[in-house]
């Protein structure tokens, strides 16, 4: 007889949660088919409506909300960390995405019987801390790209070390326990709800260039530009994840998560460009900030959804301007090392040109940029 694991996705309307409730409950999925609980804050979204998934509006920053309405799932055998709140500091981020996670593991570690493993998503951020930090000339040395996952922490504060050490404790306290912690970088992929969806931010630029018949500049600095970096599917992302939940080899690891090969703005910007009928412009030496330009737009915005009848979303939801400023004026090149993700056994890779593209038609298909 097949096992059936029991998710509960912590952040399921977000970009890789997104993913997970549509990969978990498919018949051919490792470990399922799974019967998923998702949970966010917002009411359940109408961009899946005939999604299997149990959707629980529940605020887990929230304590008496989270054992109210977690601690009765009694079945849950496995935990999908996808989920982040965003503070002024990063001490802050520490303490609230902390309580978070210890809200929803009070909840189920003394209830859910059979809970079995803990898949945390954290990201490349943990070898770096923060892009700012390092412009800020904090007193710290990044590491080194390639990134790998054995690399040392870094002596900031930083929420995934946070995160990582409360699951780390929460497997001593229940037998046979197991986590692993994923560590994307940049994701591609479809979440009007994220905080950080750069595919979607630049597809609303650009849909404003078009609409306004701006030019499509690229905002970003040379390094970004003419370096190789690389990036994470999002769907590529939740099949590592639902990987490590299920084959024995895979706990109590961490495993960086990006596509496999690297690739140059310079590049991906005339592809984006060609999907929204838009002049690929070289680049013009001058970077320039998205938060500052696109600051005004929100009547322009409503205006494109109206007239295209767009799924209804405000600007500052879907243009998420300070992460694409922050992502395409980095201080430096970097990639994340896949060896050890392959060498336990997980091959799953993306072509990111043909994945950035696949998510631009996911984004229009989904009616969220005309
Ligand atoms: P998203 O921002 O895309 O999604 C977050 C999800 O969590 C949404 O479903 C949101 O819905 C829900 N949520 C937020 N706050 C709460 C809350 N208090 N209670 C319940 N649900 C909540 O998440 P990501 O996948 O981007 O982030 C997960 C991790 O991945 C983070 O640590 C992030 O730093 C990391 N990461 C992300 C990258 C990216 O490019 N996006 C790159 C590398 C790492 P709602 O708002 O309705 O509650």
């Amino acid at each position: 007889e097949k096992q059936q694991g029991v998710a509960l996705v912590i952040g399921v309307t977000g970009i890789v949660g997104n993913c997970l409730a549509e990969i978990l409950p498919l018949s051919d999925t490792p470990g399922g088919p799974w019967k998923v609980y998702g949970v966010a804050r917002r009411p359940k979204p109408d961009w899946s409506p005939d999604s299997p998934v149990e959707y629980i509006q529940c605020d887990v920053l929230d304590r008496e909300q989270t054992l109210e309405k977690i601690s009765p799932l009694k079945d849950v055998t496995h935990l999908f960390w996808v989920v982040w709140v965003n503070r002024e500091t990063e001490e802050e981020n520490c303490e609230d995405n902390g309580r978070m996670l210890s809200n929803v593991l009070d909840a189920l570690l003394p209830n859910a019987e059979n809970l079995q493993h803990i898949c945390l998503q954290t990201g490349g951020k943990h070898y770096f801390s923060l892009f700012d930090a390092v412009a800020k000339n904090q007193n710290y040395q990044p590491h080194e790209a390639p990134f790998h996952e054995e690399l040392p922490r870094l002596p900031v504060p930083n929420f995934y070390y946070t995160l990582e050490d409360i699951v780390f404790e929460a497997a001593k306290k229940k037998e046979g326990l197991t986590w692993s912690v994923h560590r994307p970088a940049y994701i591609f992929g479809f979440s009007p709800g994220s905080l950080m969806n750069v595919l979607g931010t630049l597809c609303v630029y650009a849909a404003i260039c078009k609409h306004e018949g701006l030019p499509f500049r690229y905002p970003g600095n040379i390094t970004s530009w003419e370096q190789f970096m690389d990036a994470s599917d999002a769907e590529l992302i939740a099949e590592q994840e639902i990987w490590a939940a299920t084959d024995p080899y895979a706990k109590n690891q961490a495993f960086n998560c990006a596509n496999g090969d690297v690739y140059k703005w310079k590049h991906l910007w005339r592809i984006l460009a060609e999907k929204f009928d838009l002049e690929p412009l070289p680049y013009d030496g001058d970077g320039f900030s998205l938060a500052e330009v696109m600051k005004d737009k929100g009547p322009v915005w409503d205006a494109i959804v109206n007239e295209n009848k767009l799924h209804p979303t405000k600007i500052k939801e879907v243009g998420n301007w300070w992460f694409a400023d922050s992502m395409l004026n980095p201080p430096w090149g970097a990639v994340l090392s896949m060896n050890k993700s392959k060498e336990y056994g997980f091959f799953g890779f993306r072509n990111t040109e043909t994945s950035m593209g696949q998510w631009v038609d996911k984004i229009r298909s989904s009616n969220i940029v005309p």
